[in-house]
């Protein structure tokens, strides 16, 4: 082997091997993350990835899947031209057209429901990825759809909603000034994995971590000073039970109560009904386990709290167990002070960056009126709070034309298995639907429903505009030219509102137009951002976030106050029965009548991270599916022992609503009677056992991670 043939299988960059980096962002998983990562590319293909030093974001480190991102970006299964379905919707064959043709044929069937129906009966919905999802929006309301929704309906938003209900907005921990860190659910390792660090440095100056989590995971493991293992669906009991420890020895800090907050005379009623023998009852902790948290908690500060949104919210009552869980930083005035939780406002699709964009206003200010938005009746308080319909409830709506038809759906990237009871919506969307376009890189379930089918690129194939928190912004450039003839997805929709001709000059100006709107203001200009491989400090920003704006100016609630009795949720119609204090009910509430629990005695909890997993979308990149091959559930050791299962069996996993089979992992890790299933199988995916009524009354959300169910061996499988 010659030199230069050794530095080309090294993969050395240089004019002598032909192997250039080129800099571009990681998608995989969600914005809050989006780490910089240097392509080696040689003769327009990616041979090599990994992260970009210098950014600084990641400062050079990927996860798991990003480290697959080659693999993911170069799938067999990449959707490559526009395609027309010539089967029937669900058998997943297809016909290749001509963008043109593509583009004639969706203007015609979207205009079409228009005029027979209305444009609100067009639903505008987009799963993954999230980046083009302003100017999406904007499309929706400039079509004259009210309808624009999106996964948030099931991913973090009721997060967002419970905390600006009580506090007006939301806030980060500051861990770089915090004694004690209170990781609710926080499990970095697996979803957040540059969050540790922070962590780490913590303890390294002597402050504590509280650890709280179903299960025991390597942040419980490697970080926790006190690790309490909770039973699912009860951390509103534990919160609230937390507080009347707090309150009963003199730990709350009546200064800022008195001063900052509204409710609390309520609100310690409320506490006040949970004794610590009852919430021991409740969330399976001892009275000790429960006072030495709060002790911790409350006198060890300042005191920062992780608010993870999904394995919270999640549960039906999980809105009201994040509140629970937000009053406690107030109670203890931790809550906009430093070392404890900072409103940190988002400056661009959710992140935090120091500086303002005007994204909002992009995606609203044509907001069409006219009807209401899909879910509005049924979940009156997201709809107050929340620019998007309630996607939970579009089967429904679907079904029954009530209040409206909804006749089309234009989707980029849908996840009918992000929906419990995926079957039933792909069957109702088949049968209720006069259209369907949907686009994907890869050709998925939901993909194969649609009437016309488009193929988006991936990040490293086009450019976008992404804040950092740091104060940073960049605009990425493409790596490599999108594959086959696919397009990215704001070229996509921008060449559709020429074609369609609607009245709008940003979408019909293209990608650049829309940013520069948004972003105009800021001191940079996207000439100078494209200049630069690495992401270009704003000069507006201000970074790190400061504490005390809300303490000074007041908080964005009505009060003018931390609430914790909430005027936004008392507003609401008293027949939804929402209650505007962090009330704590049962996460199984629906589902306990004694024929039920009897037929299905387990706690089914799904959606828990993997490292190499994100959701559906990691499942069918080679490598990373070879990291855990099989569709696994985790029972306790003690269970299997009493059910007569072993490690590997093949057993069915069953609720009302539907049954999969899975094999099974043993695990000391759960507690007995909880079986974890991981999520995200095309072939055994668990939320068809999820009902599709089973939710919160207050965001929506889907009780993903409390169902019961039922565990058989599957002896004739075996
Ligand atoms: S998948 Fe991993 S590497 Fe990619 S953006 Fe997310 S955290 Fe970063």
């Amino acid at each position: 082997m010659t030199e230069l043939e050794k530095k080309i299988k090294s993969k050395i960059p240089g004019p002598d091997t032909g192997i250039e980096v080129r800099r571009s962002l990681c998608a995989i998983c969600s914005p809050g993350h989006h780490c910089g990562v240097d392509c080696y590319v040689k003769d327009g293909e990616i041979i090599r990835v990994e992260g970009t030093q210098e950014h600084p974001y990641n400062h050079g480190k990927l996860c798991t899947k990003g480290s697959s991102l080659r693999n993911y970006v170069y799938r067999k299964d990449r959707i490559q031209t526009p395609l027309r379905r010539v089967g029937e919707r669900g058998e997943g064959k297809f016909e290749p057209i001509t963008w043109d043709e593509a583009y004639a044929i969706i203007a015609e069937k979207l205009n079409a429901v228009k005029e027979q129906y209305s444009p609100h009966s067009v639903a505008f919905f987009s799963g993954y990825c999230k980046w083009y999802r302003p100017v999406f929006h904007r499309f929706a309301h400039v079509f004259g759809s009210v309808n624009f929704g999106t996964d948030d309906s099931t991913c973090s938003a009721s997060k967002v909603i419970a905390d600006k209900v009580t506090a007006g907005c939301g806030a980060g921990p500051d861990m770089g000034h915090a004694n004690t860190f209170l990781g609710w659910n926080y499990e970095g390792y697996y979803s957040a994995h540059l969050s540790v660090e922070g962590v780490r440095k913590l303890k390294e100056r002597g402050g504590k971590v509280i650890i709280i989590d179903i299960r025991q995971t390597p942040a419980a493991k490697n970080l926790a000073d006190l690790f309490l293992q909770i039973n699912p669906g009860t951390d509103g009991a534990l919160a609230l039970g937390m507080a009347k420890v707090i309150i009963d020895n003199g730990w709350a800090d009546m200064d800022y109560v008195n001063q900052y907050t509204y409710g609390f005379e309520e609100y310690k009623a409320l506490v006040d009904q949970y004794p610590l023998d009852k919430v021991s009852a409740i969330t399976g902790l001892t009275p000790e386990e429960i006072y030495e948290a709060a002790k911790l908690y409350a006198t060890n500060g300042p005191a920062c709290t992780n608010y993870s949104a999904s394995a919270l919210v999640h549960h039906i009552n999980g809105f009201n167990a994040h509140r629970a869980i937000v009053c406690l930083s107030a109670l203890t005035g931790n809550f906009d002070r430093a070392g404890g939780n900072v409103p940190n406002p988002p400056t661009y699709l959710h992140k935090p960056a120091g500086f303002k964009s005007r994204e909002n206003e992009f995606r609203s200010d044509r907001y069409p009126g006219g009807q209401k938005r899909i879910g509005a009746d049924r979940f009156p308080l997201w709809d107050a709070q929340f620019d998007e319909f309630q996607a939970m409830d579009l089967l429904r709506q679907m079904e029954e034309e009530d209040p409206y038809p909804i006749k089309a759906i234009f989707a980029l990237g849908m996840n009918a298995k992000m929906f419990p009871q995926t079957q039933r919506l792909l069957d109702v969307m088949k049968e209720k639907l006069d259209f369907f376009v949907d686009t994907d890189l890869f050709m998925t379930m939901t993909a194969k429903y649609a009437d016309i089918v488009l193929p988006a690129c991936s990040s490293v194939e086009r450019g976008e505009v992404k804040a950092y928190q740091g104060g940073y912004l960049t605009y990425t450039q493409p790596v490599i030219p999108p594959l086959y003839q696919s397009k990215s997805d704001v070229d996509i929709l921008c060449e559709l509102a020429r074609v369609m001709d609607l009245d709008d000059e940003y979408l019909k100006g293209g990608y650049d137009a829309c940013m520069e709107w948004i972003f105009d203001g800021c001191g940079v200009t996207l000439d100078e951002l494209k200049k630069s491989e690495l992401p270009v400090k704003v000069p507006v920003a201000k970074w790190p976030a400061q504490p005390g704006n809300c303490l000074k100016n007041g908080f964005k609630t009505s009060t003018g106050k931390f609430e914790f009795y909430s005027t936004a949720i008392a507003k609401i119609d008293p027949m939804y029965g929402l209650d505007p204090l962090p009330s704590y009910y049962d996460s199984l509430s629906d589902q306990n009548d004694p024929e039920t629990a009897e037929q299905y005695p387990f706690y089914l909890c799904t959606g828990a991270r993997l490292p190499h997993a994100i959701h559906s979308r990691t499942h069918e990149t080679p490598w990373l599916r070879s990291l855990c091959p099989k569709p696994t559930c985790e029972v306790n050791t003690d269970d299997a022992r009493r059910l007569g299962l072993s490690a590997g069996d093949v057993v069915e996993l069953s609720s009302p609503y539907g049954a999969i089979q899975a094999t099974v992992k043993t695990t000391h890790k759960t507690k007995p009677g909880v079986i974890l299933m991981l999520h995200g199988y095309t072939e055994a995916n668990v939320n068809e056992l999820i009902g599709r009524n089973h939710l919160d009354p207050y965001s929506g959300y889907p009780g993903f991670k409390g169902m019961r169910c039922q565990i058989r061996k599957c002896q004739e499988v075996k």
